[in-house]
């Protein structure tokens, strides 16, 4: 998702387009493959325009939320961390519970199961898949004493 769609849509939806609005949606679509915090958000935004604060964040984000256009989950140290929701064509995910990181697997091995729904008359509209764990680096420092 680039940033003027992000921005066109939440114009629709009767938001405006402020500075530090688009600064926060800039620090999401140049992150939009890795999940990351409120923190490095709100650090990130305020090197473009240090006005930015952390209430501004989270209401952005809340706006987003509403809108369906967010994705958060979780992370092992009970941080939550946030992406913008994926727009382009069907995929799942490996996310990394240590930083946030994720990958996209771009095939969906779901094929099968839509395939029996279809027998039983079933009419499958949707479904989600991500895979947790741990990337790379995350499970080497994970091992280190
Ligand atoms: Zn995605
Ligand atoms: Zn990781
Ligand atoms: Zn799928």
């Amino acid at each position: 998702m680039n940033l003027n769609v992000l921005l066109n849509k939440l114009k629709a939806n009767g938001y405006k387009t402020t500075e530090q609005r688009k600064v926060i949606l800039q620090v999401l679509v140049s992150n939009d493959q890795n999940l990351i915090s409120v923190e490095t958000i709100l650090s990130k935004s305020k090197e473009m325009n240090p006005k930015t604060n952390m209430s501004t964040v989270y209401r952005n984000l809340e706006i987003l939320e509403k809108l369906d256009l967010l994705y958060k989950v979780i992370a092992e140290n009970g941080m939550t961390l946030y992406k913008l929701a994926c727009s382009d064509k069907h995929h799942h995910h490996l996310i990394c519970k240590g930083c946030g990181k994720t990958e996209v697997i771009d095939f969906c091995p779901l094929k099968s199961l839509i395939q029996l729904s279809k027998e039983k008359n079933f009419n499958l509209t949707e479904h989600k898949l991500e895979l947790y764990g741990y990337c790379k680096d995350c499970e080497y420092n994970k091992k280190q004493p």
